[in-house]
């Protein structure tokens, strides 16, 4: 666990028990903070009642004053929700774990931090970096919105560092968090809902990842993205940084992408030149990138192949939430059966419209599936099929040697599924049933 002296005799109110507002609890608990700690659950906010130093209450209806900070998941809207004016009306920040980890640096070994954000990309990137800095032997861990949360692990020996995953959400609650190097990988329209429609304000929230860094860290941006290169340019010219705002591109480093199995498509290569870079920023030597990025074992739901069936290769992709994220593994591939639908992010088919030339059929399900086929029924054979299961089993009987079937939603799952894993494990499922009848 990570600990503090700076948090000692503080008072926090800790909104949200999961997983990372349980972890956070501890750590301040155990820094000798005082806390108040809610959470709409009321099995879970029970399990910290009757402990020293804390209190079961609704932040909401405290007298918050003298309070250190407001620590909340990065799941609450600070747009919407009542805590951010409530907390204000205290003059009390509303934080999260990130801005407590940053919190803590002072008082850990010797070590450095890697923030890594972007619309699409992020924990592929994060677990890459995290997998080459290991491979050169660096003590290393990953955390934010990857793994454990970061305040729960151990403290990593003199010489470490940490790989964090950073939402923007995650951004919005930090404020202190001096990156060593910090890595956007692209701006696309997504969650815009948190930013009231505004896709400067999404971007300007991710950016200022760059904005919390000290002049003399390295910020690494995608001159292939344009919204990254607003930002660089952002950064220069409203901040003043010119110096250690370096452009990464996806053609950059190129060469072996083919040795690589677990990193194959156009975005991945976006993804290993953010790596590479940052490997090289840590001086590590190329044969030991090189190494790292071909026994890089890959993430699941993200264009993972689940199984061949009669021929036909199976691939999941359920983390593709919206159309950018989906345009990249249709293009990965020829002869895509491609399976689509949930609960859209933004109407009609985005970055996907380009790479239709490589879909041979699509079937929608979810609640998006009929928009959605409306807009494909006239460029590829479309069958709506509503679920999942009829989806796979659909596909499969149209699919021919050769061909993939894709699970690339373009969209949220929660009209049909608890989160994006719980869908990759149905169609894992049903990947695996097509596989026993065909063995029958
Ligand atoms: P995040 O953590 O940002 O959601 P992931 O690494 O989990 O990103 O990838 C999510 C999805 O986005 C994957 O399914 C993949 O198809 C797509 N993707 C990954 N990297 C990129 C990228 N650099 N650009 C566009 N899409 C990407």
């Amino acid at each position: 666990m990570i600990t503090s002296r700076a948090w000692s005799g503080k008072k926090y109110a800790v909104l949200g028990l999961a997983r990372s507002g349980a972890a956070t609890a501890e750590a301040l608990l155990a820094s000798g903070a005082e806390l108040l700690v809610w959470d709409d659950r009321p099995e879970v906010r029970e399990a910290f009642a009757g402990r020293d130093g804390v209190l079961v209450a609704d932040p909401l209806q405290a007298d918050l004053t003298g309070y250190a900070g407001v620590v909340v998941s990065p799941g609450v809207p600070l747009n919407t929700h009542p805590i951010k004016p409530y907390a204000d009306s205290f003059d009390v920040p509303v934080i999260g774990d990130i801005e407590l980890f940053a919190q803590a640096r002072a008082e850990l070994p010797p070590h450095k931090v890697v923030g890594i954000t972007g619309t699409n990309g992020k924990s592929t990137t994060t677990a890459l970096t995290h997998h080459i800095l290991k491979t050169a032997g660096l003590p290393t861990t990953m955390g934010g919105n990857i793994g454990l949360p970061i305040l729960g692990q151990d403290p990593l020996p003199e010489g470490g560092v940490y790989v964090l995953e950073l939402s923007s959400y995650q951004i919005d609650l930090t404020y202190s968090l001096d990156c060593d190097v910090a890595v956007l990988l692209n701006v696309t329209p997504d969650h815009l809902d948190r930013y009231d429609g505004d896709f400067e304000k999404y971007s300007r929230a991710k950016e200022r990842l760059f904005r919390l860094q000290s002049d003399e860290h390295i910020a690494l941006w995608n001159e292939a993205d344009p919204e990254s290169g607003e930002a660089a340019y952002r950064l220069e010219h409203e901040v003043g940084r010119w110096e250690n705002v370096i452009e990464f591109h996806p053609d950059q480093f190129p060469v072996g992408q083919q040795f690589w199995p677990s990193l194959q498509g156009y975005h991945n290569l976006a993804n290993a030149n953010a790596a590479i870079r940052v490997g090289h920023a840590f001086g590590l030597a190329e044969d030991v990138i090189e190494e790292g990025l071909r026994t890089f074992p890959g993430l699941p739901h993200r264009m993972e192949r689940v199984g061949e069936v009669a021929g036909v290769a199976y691939v999941n992709d359920s983390k593709a939430t919206n159309t950018a994220a989906s345009a990249p593994a249709l293009a990965a591939f020829d002869n895509v059966h491609w399976i689509l639908g949930g609960l859209a992010k933004e109407p009609g088919l985005g970055e996907c419209e380009a790479e239709l030339s490589h879909v041979k059929a699509a079937y929608t399900i979810g609640k998006s599936g009929p928009d959605f086929a409306a807009l494909l029924e006239d460029r590829v054979p479309t069958t709506q099929c509503g679920t999942l299961d009829k989806a796979v089993t659909t596909a499969a009987e149209a699919a021919t040697p050769g061909d993939t079937v894709l699970l690339s939603p373009a969209c949220a799952s929660f009209d049909q599924f608890r989160d994006f894993e719980e869908r990759g494990d149905a169609f894992r499922a049903a990947v695996a049933a097509l596989a026993e009848g065909a063995a029958i």
